[in-house]
C-alpha cells in the first residue's frame, strides 16, 4: 500500500480500508465482513446503506449545498428545526445547527452563558460537570469533560468544571445502594455550589447514561430528579448532553424522559446525522430565548457550515426515517433481549463484572476479580484488547471506560444500529461469546494480566 499521510487514531497502527456498508454489516476491501455492533461511535443510528437518506441527499444536492447563515436560511434548516422542535418533549423548540457534538456541548455552554448576561447578570459564567464524563474534545467542552484521560495534556488551558461524582452505582464511593442512599452522590453538588458560589454558575451539564468515559453508566430512579431539583433552587439551568443518548438511542427522542425531566438545553450529535453527514444541535427551551429574543436577538456563536443545507436534509431524513419505520418504539425490547443474553455471558466469565444501560446502549464492565470488583491492572490494556479480540472476529464494539486511573475499570459499550434484528443480535451475541473465549483463553496463558 502507499505512503499514508493521514493522521489516524495510532498512527503505528494498521486499519482496515471500508469498501461499503449495508444494514448492521460493514465490508473492507479484503471482503471481511464486520457486524457493527457500536453503530460506529453510538452514530451509524438506522445502518448503514439507507437508500432513503441517499436519495434525500440527491435531492437536496441537487437544489443547493451550501448557504451561508448570516445571508440565507433554508427550507431543510427550517424544516428540521421545526420537527426537532415537534419531536423533543416540552418547549425545547428553538435549534442551534452545529457539525459535531463538541461544538453542541459548547454551543450549549455558551447559551447558557449568555441567558445571565441578557437577565442582567454578568458573574455566571461557570458550567459545572461531574467526574468520569464525556462533553467533547473542543477546549470549552474538554473543561466541562470529566475525562482525566482526555484532559491530561492540556489541564492548563481547561476550567476546573467538573466537580462531583457520578452515579456509579456499581462502584458507590458511599458504599451504598439506591434508593436508601439518598441519592448522595447527586446531593454533592449542593457542596460544590456551596463552595463555588451560586452567583457565579450558569449551569450545569450532565450525560442521561454516561457514555464514552464510563461504559453506560446508568443513573438510579430519583437521581436526575434529585439533580434538577438543585439546579432550580439555586438558579442553575440545566444541560442535558444528549449527543449520544439522544435522537431515539434508548427507545425515546431524549434519554431525560425516562427520568421525568426536561432539560433547559439539550446538546444533540451522533445519531441526529447518524453518521450520513456532519450534524449536531444545541436546542435551548422557550425559558433559556426569552431574555435573548427580548435582548440581543442573537446567539453568540456560529460556524461556516452551521445549518448546512446538506446535512440538515439528512438529518431530516434521518428523524423521519425513524418514525416512518417506527424505530424507537422496538428499542427497548431489543434493549431488553441483549441485555439478558449479555447477563448469561455473567455466568460463564468471570472477568464479566457488570452490565447495565438503557435501550439499546449497553455496556459491559471487567473485573479482574468479580466478588471484590477489582480492576484489571491498567497495563494490561484490557478495553483495547477485547476491542480488537472482537474485531479479529468480525465484531465492532466500543471502547469505553479505559484511562480513568483510579475511579473505574475497563469496559465496552454495545449499541447496534437501531435496526438490528433478532438473528443479527443472535449473531453479535455469538460473536461476543467467541470473543469473550478468546480472552478467556489468554488469561488462562497469562497473556491478559
Ligand atoms: N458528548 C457526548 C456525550 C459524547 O459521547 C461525545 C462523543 N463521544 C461528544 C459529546 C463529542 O462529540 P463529537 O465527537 O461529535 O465532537
Amino acid at each position: 500500500m502507499e505512503k499514508s499521510y493521514l493522521i489516524k487514531p495510532m498512527l503505528d497502527e494498521d486499519y482496515p480500508v471500508i469498501d461499503y456498508g449495508k444494514g448492521v454489516y460493514l465490508f473492507d476491501m479484503e471482503g471481511k465482513k464486520y457486524l457493527d455492533a457500536a453503530s460506529g461511535a453510538v452514530t451509524a443510528n438506522i445502518g448503514h446503506g439507507a437508500a432513503e437518506i441517499m436519495e434525500a441527499m440527491q435531492e437536496q444536492a441537487k437544489k443547493v449545498s451550501f448557504v451561508y447563515r448570516s445571508q440565507f436560511t433554508s427550507g431543510a434548516a427550517e424544516k428540521l428545526a421545526q420537527k426537532i422542535a415537534a419531536l423533543l418533549p416540552g418547549d425545547l423548540n428553538w435549534s442551534f445547527f452545529v457539525n459535531s457534538g463538541s461544538e453542541a456541548t459548547e454551543t450549549a455552554m455558551k447559551m447558557a452563558i449568555q441567558y445571565w448576561q441578557e437577565k442582567g447578570i454578568h458573574t455566571k459564567t461557570k458550567v459545572l460537570s461531574r467526574w468520569v464524563s464525556y462533553h467533547g474534545i473542543t477546549l470549552g467542552a474538554l473543561s466541562m469533560s470529566g475525562h482525566t484521560g482526555r484532559r491530561a495534556r492540556f489541564v492548563p488551558l481547561l476550567e476546573d468544571f467538573p466537580v462531583i461524582n457520578p452515579p456509579y452505582c456499581y462502584r458507590c464511593p458511599y458504599n451504598l445502594t439506591a434508593p436508601t442512599c439518598n441519592y448522595l452522590c447527586a446531593r454533592e453538588l449542593n457542596q460544590a455550589i456551596e463552595r463555588i458560589g451560586a452567583e457565579k454558575i450558569a449551569a450545569f451539564i450532565a450525560e442521561p447514561v454516561i457514555g464514552a468515559s464510563g461504559g453506560a453508566i446508568t443513573p438510579p430512579k430519583d437521581y436526575f430528579k434529585t439533580i434538577k431539583e438543585i439546579c432550580d433552587a439555586h438558579d442553575i439551568l440545566f444541560i442535558a448532553d444528549e449527543v449520544m443518548t439522544g435522537s431515539g438511542r434508548t427507545g425515546t427522542m431524549l434519554a431525560s424522559e425516562h427520568w421525568d425531566i426536561i432539560p433547559d438545553i439539550v446538546a444533540l450529535g451522533k445519531g441526529l446525522g447518524a453518521g450520513y453527514a456532519p450534524i449536531a444541535a444545541a436546542v435551548a427551551s422557550e425559558k433559556v430565548m426569552e431574555p435573548i429574543l427580548a435582548g440581543s436577538k442573537s446567539v453568540m456563536s456560529g460556524h461556516t457550515l452551521s445549518a448546512n443545507p446538506q446535512s440538515c436534509a439528512v438529518a431530516l431524513a434521518v428523524l423521519e426515517y425513524l418514525e416512518k419505520n417506527e424505530i424507537m418504539r422496538e428499542v427497548e425490547n431489543k434493549g431488553e433481549y441483549l441485555r439478558n443474553e449479555l447477563e448469561k455471558l455473567i455466568a460463564q466469565y468471570s472477568f464479566v463484572g457488570d452490565v447495565r444501560g438503557k435501550g439499546l446502549l449497553l455496556g459491559i464492565e471487567f473485573v479482574e476479580d468479580r466478588i471484590t470488583k477489582t480492576p484489571f491492572p491498567r497495563h494490561a490494556l484490557v478495553t483495547q484488547q477485547m476491542v480488537s479480540l472482537a474485531k479479529e472476529k468480525g465484531l465492532i464494539v466500543y471502547p469505553a471506560g479505559a484511562g480513568i486511573d483510579g475511579v473505574n475499570g475497563d469496559s465496552i459499550i454495545i449499541s447496534p444500529p437501531l435496526t438490528i434484528t433478532t438473528n443479527e443480535m443472535e449473531e453479535l451475541i455469538d460473536l461476543l461469546a467467541a470473543t469473550f473465549e478468546a480472552f478467556s483463553n489468554q488469561i488462562n496463558a497469562g497473556m491478559a494480566g
